[in-house]
């Protein structure tokens, strides 16, 4: 049994990671500002002994005694990043100082939930962790980009500098239930509009490639990085090689929604990254793991979970 802190742990990815934590017999306190995440992702655990939630801003500092900490906190899609930029870069740089601050203090373990998005739009593919990644530092997407990226600098400095034990895990495309069904993301959009029968909305061609890792398999790559016991601290790739088109994604998730939407076409938000593809060969070799749940599966249980979600809402 542990004491740990999840940052962000209200969210789509934190809150499964809270509920499998408690699950296991862990002490787990989950910090979260709400502004993405939401009580209902962890309604089901508040009133649990072995759970806590404390309304906090990783932005300010917290003092609390921890053996591990989750840094997983920041809006984690394009809109919601997007909506107030400099908050995206403070809780990516202060966030982490204030958690690696507290690790030190406690010399707890932490791991921080880094980003494909820190290769940019990337020129090597698949991508491997060598791969130094090609980001725009000035366009729409870098308070995000840059923002993990110098998370993922501090976290290497404060190993280095003061023998932090650290952890960094570089999150593919996740989906699941308990994404948020408004923040933009495309497979909670892509899911809602053909359930609702509204048209699907592609932006660009559609040519632009995704690989899609379901909640429950990266979870698990998670835990394992952090309980690793040969203090291999990482950057490790965590996501689902089996790579696809937006258009073919559109196209799948119609087919298994039977949906009547019809496809349409907007304008590409800049700098959308063309091609993404994790190489998961270190994961294999590291932590003995790789995702074993496939597309359509996945897909027919988010679709499930939403398909509720929305009856829930019109009564
Ligand atoms: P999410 O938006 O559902 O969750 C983020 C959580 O952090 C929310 O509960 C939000 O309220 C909280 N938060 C944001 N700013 C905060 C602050 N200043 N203080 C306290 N809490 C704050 O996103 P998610 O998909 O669950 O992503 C979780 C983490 O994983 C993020 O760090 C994200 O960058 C990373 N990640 C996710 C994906 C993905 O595909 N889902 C891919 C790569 C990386
Ligand atoms: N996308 C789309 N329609 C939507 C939402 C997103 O075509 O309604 C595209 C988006 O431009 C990107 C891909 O789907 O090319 C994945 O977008 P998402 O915001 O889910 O994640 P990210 O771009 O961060 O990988």
């Amino acid at each position: 049994m542990s004491r740990i802190i999840v940052t962000g742990g209200a969210g789509f990815i934190g809150s499964h990671l809270c509920e499998r934590l408690v699950k296991e017999g862990n002490d787990v306190i989950c910090l979260d500002n709400f502004f993405t995440g939401s009580k209902d992702n962890i309604r089901h655990l508040i009133g649990n002994n072995r759970f806590e939630l404390v309304r906090h801003d990783v932005t300010k500092e917290f003092y609390a005694e921890a053996d591990e900490i989750y840094n997983l906190a920041c809006p984690a899609s394009p809109p919601s990043y997007q909506y107030n930029p400099i908050k995206t870069v403070k809780t990516n740089v202060m966030g982490t100082i204030n958690m690696l601050g507290l690790a030190k203090r406690c010399r707890a373990k932490i791991l921080q939930a880094s980003t494909s998005e820190i290769y940019g739009n990337p020129e090597q593919h698949p991508q491997k962790e060598e791969y130094w990644g090609n980001v725009n530092p000035i366009g729409i997407r870098s308070c995000y980009d840059e923002g993990k990226r110098c998370a993922e600098t501090l976290m290497m400095d404060y190993h280095r500098q003061n023998k932090v034990n650290i952890r960094i895990v570089r999150i593919f495309n996740t989906y699941g239930p308990k994404m948020d069904k408004n923040d933009g993301r495309v497979v909670s959009n892509f899911i809602v509009q053909a359930l609702q029968n509204k048209d699907i909305t592609i932006y660009g061609d559609g040519s632009q490639t995704r690989s899609f890792c379901y909640v429950d398999d990266l979870i698990e790559g998670i835990v394992r990085m952090q309980n690793n016991k040969e203090n291999f601290i990482g950057p490790v790739n965590l996501g689902n090689p089996s790579e696809r088109s937006i258009l073919e994604f559109a196209q799948m998730i119609l087919r298994l929604t039977n949906s009547k939407s019809k496809i349409v076409y907007k304008a590409l938000p800049s700098d959308d990254p063309i091609r993404r593809r994790p190489d998961i060969t270190l994961a294999k070799e590291k932590l003995n793991w790789e995702p074993k749940i496939g597309i359509e599966e996945g897909l027919m249980k988010t679709i499930e979970y939403f398909d509720n979600l929305l009856k829930t809402e019109k009564r």
